[in-house]
């Protein structure tokens, strides 16, 4: 009971995050693009590309909110793309496949960071062309900890 209130806990968690990786691969790119953009990764608050209207709350919850709407706007019924639901799905399910195999130290959360740095990575640069010093950087880092962690443990 606990274990499956633990994962499912962590599911929550990693569709957050997959969440937050749509933000950041759209976002960020358009910043550089534009350096006059008012974006950021926290405002305008998330709303309709069609109509412009503020998601409400419970329109903003990852994956179930796309699902209960059936993929569409609840002001405009414009179709919402379906690359949002999949972002979020294959975030959680690699970061849950990396909590399942990886002992649970704090290797797994410099492996969950590195993977998602990555994915908003690959993102940006299908979609721009861009591979921004804000998430290629962090990879860096994160993966040079990791190495730095396992030639501890080795030594
Ligand atoms: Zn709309």
């Amino acid at each position: 009971m606990v274990e499956g209130m633990i994962w499912l806990t962590g599911s929550v968690i990693a569709l957050s995050v997959g969440s937050f990786i749509t933000v950041i691969a759209y976002r960020l790119p358009q910043r550089i693009l534009d350096p006059n953009s008012t974006l950021s990764l926290s405002w305008p608050r998330s709303h309709c590309p069609g109509c412009k209207t503020p998601l409400r709350l419970r329109d903003n919850i990852p994956l179930l909110s796309w699902l209960w709407l059936r993929g569409k706007c609840h002001a405009c019924q414009r179709p919402i793309g379906w690359r949002y639901p999949a972002i979020e799905a294959s975030t959680a399910v690699i970061s849950l496949l990396l909590t399942a195999l990886l002992p649970h130290n704090v290797m797994l959360l410099f492996s969950l960071l590195l993977i998602w740095s990555l994915l908003a990575l690959s993102l940006t640069d299908v979609e721009f062309q861009l591979l921004p010093d804000a998430l290629t950087l962090p990879c860096f880092g994160w993966d040079y900890c990791y190495m730095l962690l396992t030639c501890w443990q080795v030594a």
